[in-house]
């Protein structure tokens, strides 16, 4: 079997390929190396760089000729820009390449009659919903243009599925951090744990943005999911679309476990060995107090869960930091 991964030398990309290829399958690794990392996906015989930017006007044919060459059954697409403020600001980047990326995949796709399609979306869907645990079946509604490509992406799968027969899944992410390997950490310093690291390395304390939201101890709550976990749910998804049975093609990829922000530097300054007075900061502009995922569908229907817990996910994040 072999997969095409589009933006497979990025973090979470280069996860699934490791874990691809560990278990002996081939995979064509698709990036244009504008943020993923060529050192990544290096050191195995199973995997192949091409180096491509599927935003092109050329993407669909290039991508077509890569899908035919390589016998390819199945592709997974992450490559995507993913920083919600710059959608704000620049919301034609976002429709032109996140949109236009997929639109050229999915048609590379029809051309050369590959039909299980694995798709990057995010709890950026849900917007600011205000229940306990967000099920799929609660309505998305986006509130930047980040979430609402991920939304309209969504869509065009389902379209797909219509006009060519495709199968496809789209898993919505919650909030990922952590590395399997230190060479495939997150290198990108956007994320909470990320910024708490670098700023720590920098001397600095972290801030807070907010802490008199209406949760236990005021600061806001997230489901953090290892990068390891969420690999692995791509990995079940691909092996669901491979199957007969297929009742849903959206899933939550979390742990249905929530932590605040202040949990979460707790965490870090036990595997720092660091003690962290965090500055308070105002609230940041359109985060919902609490965002914790329902994982009764990816479990029951997958047959996936996530087996690290918020400990694990910032000592292996502390670790691939150490190692760099
Ligand atoms: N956050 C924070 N300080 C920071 C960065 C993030 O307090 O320097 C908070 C942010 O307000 C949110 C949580 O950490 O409540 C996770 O933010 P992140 O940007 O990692 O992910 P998001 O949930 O926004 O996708």
């Amino acid at each position: 079997m072999t997969t095409l991964v589009i933006g497979g030398a990025g973090y979470i990309g280069s996860h699934v390929v490791r874990l691809l290829s560990d278990r002996g399958e081939r995979v064509i690794v698709v990036d244009d190396l504008s943020t993923g990392l060529r050192a990544r996906v290096e050191g195995s015989d199973l995997v192949e760089l091409v180096e491509l930017d599927v935003t092109r006007p050329d993407a669909a044919e290039k991508l077509a000729f890569q899908l035919r060459a390589s016998g390819a059954d199945a592709v997974i697409h992450f490559a995507a820009h993913k920083q919600v403020g710059q959608s704000v600001a620049k919301p034609e980047l976002y429709w032109h390449d996140n949109i236009g990326g997929l639109a050229n995949v999915l048609a590379a796709c029809a051309n050369a009659e590959v039909r299980d399609v694995v798709f990057s979306s995010s709890a950026a869907v849900y917007g600011v919903p205000d229940v306990d645990l967000v099920t799929e079946d609660l309505t998305p509604a986006p509130i930047n243009p980040y979430g609402a490509t991920k939304y309209v992406g969504e869509w065009m799968l389902a379209d797909a599925e219509r006009a060519h027969g495709m199968r496809t899944v789209a898993l919505r992410y919650f909030n990922v951090a952590g590395a399997g390997h230190p060479e495939l950490a997150d290198t990108a310093v956007m994320n909470l744990v990320p910024i708490v690291l670098d700023a720590l390395d920098r001397g600095e304390q972290p801030r807070v943005f907010g802490d008199d939201y209406d949760t236990p101890d005021g600061t806001c709550i997230r489901d953090y999911v290892h990068a390891e976990d969420l690999a692995e749910a791509h990995v079940a998804a691909l092996d669901y679309l491979r199957g007969e049975d297929r009742p849903h093609r959206v899933f939550n990829v979390g742990t249905g476990t929530g932590s605040s922000v202040l949990e979460v530097l707790d965490a870090i300054a036990r595997a720092t060995g660091t003690e962290i007075t965090p500055e308070i900061a105002p609230r940041r502009p359109g985060d919902p107090a609490r965002l914790v995922c329902s994982t009764d569908r990816i479990e029951e229907t997958l047959g996936w869960r996530a087996t690290h817990d918020l400990d694990e996910i910032v000592t292996s994040a502390v670790q691939a930091r150490r190692l760099a």
